[in-house]
């Protein structure tokens, strides 16, 4: 009996955790009820807040997020957002897209389940804010970091949930430009005054290979989340360079008719902007020795709506696995790597194609797709667009983990 107790159990496995969003939280959250002693470090100085609506859909979602207890409180913070349309210059509606395309079947905003993950873990976990790892060196029995401020610790394991531009994974897996594969267009959110008043629905507006869109989410009338994406070649500026990003953003949308203008003056004083390139995470393995990736880190894409879903999948398994394995991660990690591989994978096919989804590349382009999700949102289409996604994000068989 003790046997089995011992092995079932993560009593003193010391695990660094590399990044508070989503997958991070997740991950503790998992590890920490079953007896791991949890440490997150997050760069920001504070929990991030900000970020666009992210969904789960279909049955494996509903498993894990209920095995974490949060079932329940996702939905008492769902943005029980409406429809979205695509609109013309003068904002004359040209296609619905029915929310259940757009928004699973349960959609909340990515700060507030950031910030729910966190409350929930907060008094079992150790969260360091405002450093970052520096070094890695694994020996075998055990990992050393230094980190960029605080002083050197020792772990048993380290995992990257440090996003698509994971420093983890820079570390032990090689640099990025091995692992992230650019798309052909950006993607910009940030907060606007709600210039159109909407009430929990959408509006998307776009020109050959630029788009603009707005939400409002939550039902406040003073505020919706503005979404910029346009189709560009590789940027060369500074990922962390917030000036340069807003530079970059007028100029390419300078000129754009429908809301643009009001969005821009926005965008010239807002503090909290999140520009990234859309752009997959292709590794050829996702842990190696005491070291892991989950989430974005490994597997990101950027956006399409499967990447949250999938980091909360892996933080599900990689957690389970090492339960199962009673700590041993050298089990617990092939069994992650094989069970979560092809699930990530086909998630990010799903996600492919968002950038020209928003942003067609000329006139032609915006009509076809136009003509596209106006059959799509049609019945029986949209059952079956439904299908799909959820076909992906529920393509993997869940073990039972020990609780
Ligand atoms: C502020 C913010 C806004 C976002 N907005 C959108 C959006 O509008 N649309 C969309 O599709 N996706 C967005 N995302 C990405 C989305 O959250 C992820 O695709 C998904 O939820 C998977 O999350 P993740 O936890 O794996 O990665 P991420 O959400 O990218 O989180 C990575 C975390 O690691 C932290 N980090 C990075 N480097 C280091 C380091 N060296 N040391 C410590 N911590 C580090 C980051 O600050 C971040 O908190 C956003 C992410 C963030 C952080």
């Amino acid at each position: 009996m003790t046997h089995t107790t011992h092995h079932r159990t993560l009593g003193g496995l010391s695990v660094l955790i590399s990044g508070a969003s989503v997958a991070g939280p997740a991950l503790a959250l998992n590890l920490a009820r079953r007896g791991a002693r949890v440490t997150v470090v997050e760069r920001a100085p504070d929990l991030r807040a900000g970020g666009f609506a992210v969904d789960f859909r279909g049955p494996v979602h509903r498993t894990v997020l209920t095995s974490m207890g949060i079932w329940d409180e996702i939905h008492a913070r769902q943005t029980r957002m409406g429809r979205q349309v695509v609109v013309d210059a003068h904002g004359s509606p040209k296609v619905d897209l029915p929310s259940l395309m757009m928004s699973g079947d349960v959609e909340i905003l990515r700060g507030d389940l950031a910030h729910l993950l966190y409350e929930r873990t907060r008094e079992h976990v150790e969260y360091v804010f405002g450093d970052s790892v520096a070094t890695l060196t694994d020996d075998g029995d055990g990992v050393d970091v230094t980190f960029e401020r605080g002083a050197p610790r020792r772990f048993d394991l380290v995992i990257g949930a440090d996003g698509l531009h994971s420093r983890t994974r820079g570390l032990v897996f090689g640099d990025e430009s091995r692992h992230l594969r650019f798309l052909g267009h950006y993607v910009a959110g940030f907060d606007v005054p709600n210039p159109l008043g909407l009430d929990r629905t959408g509006r998307l507006y776009s020109e050959p290979g630029r788009a603009v869109s707005i939400g409002n989410y939550d039902g406040d009338p003073h505020r919706a989340g503005a979404l910029l994406v346009f189709r560009s070649e590789r940027l060369t500026h500074d990922r962390r360079d917030t000036g340069a990003h807003k530079r970059v953003l007028a100029e390419r949308f300078a000129g754009m008719g429908w809301e643009t203008p009001a969005v821009l003056e926005a965008l010239a004083s807002t503090d909290r902007l999140y520009f990234d390139a859309i752009a997959q995470v292709h590794v050829d393995r996702l842990t190696l020795g005491r070291v892991a990736l989950v989430g974005d880190a490994g597997y990101g894409a950027t956006m399409g709506g499967m990447g949250t879903g999938a980091a909360v999948v892996g933080a599900h398994v990689l957690a389970g696995e090492l339960a199962l394995a009673g700590g041993d991660h050298r089990t617990a990690f092939a069994e992650y790597e094989a069970r979560i591989r092809d699930f990530a994978r086909g998630c990010q096919k799903v996600s492919g194609n968002v950038g020209p989804f928003f942003a067609p590349p000329t006139e032609r382009r915006i009509r076809s797709r136009d003509r596209m999700y106006r059959l799509l949102a049609s019945r029986p289409l949209a059952g079956f667009f439904k299908r799909l996604t959820e076909r992906a994000a529920s393509g993997i068989r869940l073990r039972e983990y020990p609780a």
